[in-house]
């Protein structure tokens, strides 16, 4: 098999180069026209020596997933792709635009998926009810963001020309299907092929790593070059309740995760940020709250509340208004940092913990 080559390190495609009788510049060119240039193949890169074009394709493939469905929330904020990988698995990513407020900018944010499927099995989330069956590779995840990046340019699937804003993506998250730390090498190809800049360019604090909390491979982040942003799926403030929702939780309690977290911090200078959905009267009492508070006091982190989506089968229900902002109150009122994400895209199954892989009429 022809190797992929958003799958190949910036000096591996100098290698390429080299290996194919050019100079190790044309790395840059190449780089730069996939990147910057938004090409979709190697033809259209026009300052290329026909000779070396011709021999890039003979030699490497360049983008491998065929978006095969797309979605377009009613409010034409967010936007859910299907993608067809070459062995006819298939996975989701979620292109979403949020206006400026008062205290956030205007961002354009792309959600990846890191795997097909998920091994953790959180029992509220749609991806976790479907198993896991194999990781994608850092070139699989950064396509994800390049088909975006081309779409922002202007045209879609067919050719159409879209509507919403056409200005560059700001943020990559990694909060699509799959748990990002259970696939580190290629978590780490991506995120150095997305902050380069012989890649897309992005600081590291517009990429957010969400784990289920997975201690070593947060020890390990936290050691990283690219300081990226990390958020941690607690979704419970005791290991009696978090055990329910995060079974990951028996092999890395609280009593563990935290410290990691602090670390964390200490080590990248990033806050964390804790992801809490709430879901009707499995984690959204007043002492959970509480618990809450008392497990955060005097650590700068960030909570984020989410109403938890709907998701099939199992009895986990959405809080309702009043048990939020009741326990949003008690967030509050104890100092703990923290804003009620509203999900986005749940009229298009887009929502958190929503996306999952639908059967293909082919029956992939
Ligand atoms: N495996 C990673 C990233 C994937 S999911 C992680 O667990 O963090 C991104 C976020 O969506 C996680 O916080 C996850 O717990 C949350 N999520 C999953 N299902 C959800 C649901 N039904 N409602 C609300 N949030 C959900």
């Amino acid at each position: 098999m022809k190797p992929r080559i958003l799958d190949l390190s910036y000096s591996e495609v100098a290698e390429l180069a080299i290996t194919l009788g050019e100079p190790s510049y044309r790395a840059d060119q190449v780089l730069r026209w996939i990147y910057s240039g938004a090409a979709r193949s190697f033809d259209e890169m026009s300052d290329l020596p026909r000779a070396f074009r011709r021999k890039l394709n003979e030699s490497c493939r360049l983008f491998t997933l065929e978006p095969v469905d797309e979605k377009v929330s009613k409010d034409g904020q967010t936007r859910k792709v299907l993608f067809r990988l070459e062995d006819n698995k298939t996975i989701e990513s979620a292109y979403m635009l949020y206006e400026a407020t008062e205290s956030s900018r205007e961002r354009r944010t792309v959600c990846v998926s890191t795997q097909v499927g998920c091994p953790i099995r959180c029992p509220f989330c749609a991806t976790g009810q479907q198993g896991f069956e194999r990781n994608l590779t850092a070139g699989e995840i950064v396509e994800q963001v390049l088909y975006f990046v081309w779409l922002t340019r202007g045209v879609g699937q067919d050719g159409a020309a879209l509507p919403p804003a056409r200005r560059p993506l700001t943020n990559v998250v990694f909060m699509g299907m799959g748990e990002p730390l259970a696939n580190y090498e290629s978590l780490k190809g991506a995120i150095a092929r997305l902050n380069s800049k012989t890649g897309l360019g992005l600081g590291a604090r517009q990429i957010t790593v969400s784990t289920v909390g997975l201690v070593p491979q947060i020890q390990r982040l936290a050691r990283e070059d690219i300081r990226v942003e990390l958020a941690v799926s607690l979704h419970g403030a005791t290991d009696r309740v978090r055990n329910i929702l995060v079974p990951v939780n028996r092999r890395y309690p609280l009593a563990r995760l935290i410290p990691a977290c602090q670390e964390y911090l200490k080590m990248t200078g990033r806050r964390p940020t804790f992801e809490y959905a709430l879901f009707n009267g499995i984690n959204d009492s007043l002492d959970q709250a509480q618990k809450l508070a008392e497990l955060l006091a005097g650590f700068p982190c960030h909570v984020n509340l989410i109403v938890g989506n709907p998701t099939p089968g199992k009895g986990f229900r959405p809080s309702v208004p009043r048990r939020v902002a009741a326990f949003r109150k008690e967030l509050t009122d104890a100092g703990v940092s923290n804003t009620l994400r509203q999900s986005r895209g749940a009229d298009i199954e887009a929502g958190c913990g929503q996306l999952r892989s639908r059967r293909l009429p082919n029956g992939a």
